[in-house]
């Protein structure tokens, strides 16, 4: 007998290397029962905080922005940090762009 067990996941996230521009691209992985998404931002630092510019799954050009200045914490201005209370602060966005940092700040004098 055999069962079906969700695929492993994992959360992590990586620098890509840098664009000819100069601009920070990283990948944000997030494991969910459907699987590994992945997807890829391009990393612009705002006097605010850092926009994410990517392209959705219908190719679709996007941005979000995470304000790094707000008073409570960092937030974003994703549908998931806008309409879910437990992720007004805590989006994959917010989570990935810290944890990120964390690992090599940008700009590198931050
Ligand atoms: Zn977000």
């Amino acid at each position: 007998m055999t069962t079906t067990e969700p695929k492993t996941t994992e959360n992590y996230v990586r620098w890509l290397k840098d664009e000819v521009n100069g601009a920070r691209r990283l990948l944000i992985s997030v494991g969910t029962k459907a699987g590994t998404v992945e997807r890829v931002y391009e990393v612009e630092v705002t006097p605010t905080g850092y926009r994410l510019h990517f392209l959705d799954d219908a190719n679709r050009f996007k941005v979000y922005s995470v304000n790094t200045n707000w008073c409570d914490g960092w937030r974003c201005d994703c549908p998931d940090a806008t309409n879910r209370r437990d992720r007004e602060y805590n989006c994959k966005h917010v989570r990935g762009l810290r944890a990120a940092l964390a690992k090599r700040p940008y700009p590198e004098t931050l």
